[in-house]
C-alpha cells in the first residue's frame, strides 16, 4: 500500500505542475494575442500629452464580427477630469477601457488623447502614461515588491516602500515572514482581493501616470476595506484624468459626468443631481440599490 501511495502522491505533485505549467502557457497565449490584436502603424510617434484629455468619438467595436458590442459611442474626459460609468453587466462599460488601453482597435470611430488617435502613436507611450486598477489584479509569480515595482523598473526599495505606505499595504507586508522578498502569485502567497487591489494602487502610484483607468470591484470586499480602498483611489487620482467602471455611489457623486450604458451605448449622461432628477434608468437604478446595503449603481444585467 505504502509502495502505491508514494508514486501516487508524487504523481499528484507532477500533475498539479503541468497543470500549472499549462495555466501559465495558457496565459502567455492569451497575452500573445492580445498584443497581435494592435500593432504600431509605420511611423508611429510617441504620444505627447499635454493635460491627458481623453475623446471616444462615434466608436463602434466587436469582439467578433457578427456581434457589435459598442454602438456609436462618443464621450469626453477633460484633463484632469473624472468620469464614471455605470450600467448593467455586459453592457460594455470594461470594454471602454480596453480600447483606451488599446487592448484593441476600434472598428469605426476614433479615440484619441490630447488630439492624437491610439491608433497613430506608440503603444509604449500610450501605456505608460495610463495606469489601470483592474477588478481582479493577476499578479506575477514573482516578490511583491517586484509585483508593485512593474511598471516603473528603476524605482528604489525606498520608492517601492512609499507606495506600498500609500496604498496601506505596507504594515501587511512587512509583518509576512519574508516582508517583500514574499512571494505571491498562483504559485506563492495568495491574497485577498483587496490586498491584490492595493498591491495594484501601489503599482500605480509608483507608476504615476497622467491618466487613471479604475474598474472598482462588484463583490467581495467588505465595506471597511472598500472606503479605505475608495480613500487611497481618491489620492492617487488628484488631478488626473480618470475614466472610473464604477459599482458604488461614493465614486459616481462627485464625477464630472456619469454616463449610463446599456447595451452598448450612452443612454443618459450628466452629473447625479442632473440624472436623478431626469427620473429615468439611472434614477431608478439609484432608488433600487439605496434600498440595498451596496449602494451600488450597477446592476446584475
Ligand atoms: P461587467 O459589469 O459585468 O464587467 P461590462 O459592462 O464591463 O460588464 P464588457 O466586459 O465590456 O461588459 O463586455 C461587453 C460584452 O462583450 C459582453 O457581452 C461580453 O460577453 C463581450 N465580451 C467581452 N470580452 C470579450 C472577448 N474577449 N471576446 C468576445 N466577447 C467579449
Amino acid at each position: 500500500m505504502i509502495q502505491l501511495y508514494i508514486p501516487l502522491n508524487f504523481l499528484g505533485v507532477i500533475y498539479r505542475e503541468i497543470k500549472q505549467s499549462l495555466t501559465d502557457l495558457d496565459k502567455m497565449f492569451v497575452l500573445l494575442a492580445r498584443e497581435r490584436e494592435v500593432a504600431d502603424a509605420p511611423g508611429a510617434l510617441p504620444l505627447r500629452v499635454t493635460g491627458a484629455a481623453v475623446r471616444f468619438e462615434d466608436v463602434h467595436f466587436a469582439y467578433e464580427p457578427q456581434r457589435p458590442i459598442l454602438k456609436g459611442v462618443s464621450l469626453e474626459i477633460p484633463a484632469g477630469r473624472k468620469v464614471a460609468v455605470v450600467g448593467p453587466s455586459g453592457s460594455g462599460k470594461s470594454t471602454l477601457a480596453r480600447l483606451l488601453y488599446r487592448f484593441y482597435d476600434v472598428g469605426t470611430g476614433r479615440v484619441t488623447v490630447d488630439g492624437q488617435a491610439l491608433s497613430d502613436v506608440t503603444q509604449h507611450s500610450l501605456r505608460r502614461a495610463i495606469g489601470i486598477v483592474p477588478q481582479d489584479t493577476v499578479l506575477f509569480n514573482d516578490t511583491i515588491a517586484y509585483n508593485i515595482g512593474y511598471g516603473r523598473a528603476e524605482a528604489s526599495t525606498e520608492e517601492i516602500e512609499a507606495a506600498a505606505r500609500a496604498a496601506h499595504i505596507h504594515d501587511f507586508i512587512v509583518a509576512l515572514p519574508q516582508g517583500y522578498q514574499t512571494m505571491v502569485g498562483e504559485r506563492g502567497l495568495k491574497l485577498s482581493g483587496g490586498e491584490k487591489q492595493r498591491v495594484a494602487i501601489a503599482r500605480t502610484l509608483l507608476k504615476n501616470p497622467p491618466i487613471l483607468i479604475f474598474d472598482e470591484a462588484t463583490s467581495a470586499l467588505d465595506s471597511r476595506n472598500e472606503r479605505a480602498i475608495q480613500a487611497e483611489l481618491e489620492a492617487a487620482a488628484q488631478d488626473k484624468t480618470v475614466l472610473v467602471i464604477a459599482h458604488r455611489l461614493s465614486t459616481v457623486v462627485d464625477a464630472h459626468e456619469i454616463l449610463v450604458m446599456e447595451q452598448g451605448r450612452i443612454v443618459e449622461r450628466g452629473r447625479h443631481a442632473e440624472l436623478l432628477a431626469l427620473r429615468g434608468r439611472y434614477a431608478q437604478m439609484w432608488a433600487l440599490q439605496q434600498d440595498g446595503q451596496e449602494h451600488a449603481v450597477s446592476s446584475p444585467g
